[in-house]
């Protein structure tokens, strides 16, 4: 990737109220790409109907703007846009890199319902949680996509095949993963009509040619998943730099579904935009902060 100008992203998903994790990480790629003198762009991951809502979508932007800036993006446009997700899907672009993965036999029609996937459960897997290896006996011949010109309203899983996937992550280093045993066959289109993370952010990465991605730790296992799209589909992946999470004083990661102290609680307590940026950019844990995020968890 390195004769390439650097191309980053900013991600979120207007879920909830940004919290100092997501600054952290959002810092994180400002300053990456600052520091390359490359092009920063703000995607919009508003795909799923049931948890987005306007509401958040502009406090995202709104929240993040007094940190940093980037070149394009849903306020201010770009050679790259939509730059919501939700206008992407209208445009049909994750509807032909399905089909490409239809055609090529990576995926299979999965109308499951909850209660047929829990009752093939193994001991200690939580659908709830998502920790569930998709059980084998529910998967089905590749061949049975060729039925659906369309995915529709129906859920399409991966075939995951045992194998090591490694790669070299520019934080972490050496990152190793089992297919199959650390993750099964995982969605790539819901049964609501939209791709699944993991698959729209691959064809969003590819087609907005981001060269590297930054992102929290959490998602490092998605990160696998995705390197066997891009394997799909032919195409080289960008490189990764995976950030560690900021944790409360207990250990807790923060999250939104959780309401843990959101940027806009804190600047409400009297933290400054110089402050919260200080604090969650450093390389060590700040204590002030865990502690103002510990107290309201
Ligand atoms: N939209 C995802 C999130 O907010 C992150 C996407 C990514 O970095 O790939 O968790």
């Amino acid at each position: 990737m390195q004769n390439r100008s650097y191309r980053g992203r900013l991600a979120p998903s207007p879920t909830g109220f940004l919290h100092p994790g997501h600054l952290a990480t959002f810092l994180k790629a400002a300053s990456r790409s600052r520091e390359r003198q490359g092009t920063l762009l703000y995607r919009m991951e508003d795909l799923d109907g049931a948890r987005c809502r306007l509401q958040y979508d502009e406090a995202c932007l709104e929240d993040l703007r007094p940190f940093m800036n980037w070149q394009e993006g849903p306020d201010i446009g770009g050679p790259f846009g939509p730059y919501r997700q939700s206008e992407r899907l209208k445009s049909g672009i994750y509807h032909k890199y399905w089909k490409i993965l239809r055609d090529k036999g990576f995926i299979y029609p999965s109308p499951h319902s909850r209660k047929e996937i829990r009752s093939h459960l193994r001991d200690g897997e939580d659908l709830d949680t998502g920790d569930i290896l998709f059980p084998q006996e529910l998967r089905r011949p590749a061949a049975d996509a060729l039925a659906f010109s369309d995915p529709g309203n129906t859920a399409f899983r991966f075939r995951v095949e045992p194998q090591t996937i490694e790669f070299t992550d520019l934080n972490l280093g050496c990152v190793t993963f089992q297919a199959g045993q650390d993750f099964g066959d995982f969605l790539i289109w819901s049964n609501q009509g939209y791709p699944s993370y993991e698959f729209a952010v691959v064809v969003d990465d590819y087609l907005m040619e981001i060269t590297e991605v930054v992102r929290g730790q959490d998602l490092l296992l998605s990160t696998a998943r995705q390197l066997l799209i891009y394997r799909a589909l032919g195409w080289s992946p960008p490189d990764f730099y995976h950030c560690s999470l900021l944790r409360t004083g207990d250990g807790q990661r923060l999250s939104k579904r959780r309401g843990s102290c959101t940027l806009r609680s804190l600047q409400e307590r009297g933290w400054t935009v110089p402050a919260l940026k200080e604090a969650c950019q450093g390389s060590q844990p700040n204590s002030a902060l865990i502690e103002a995020i510990s107290g309201d968890f």
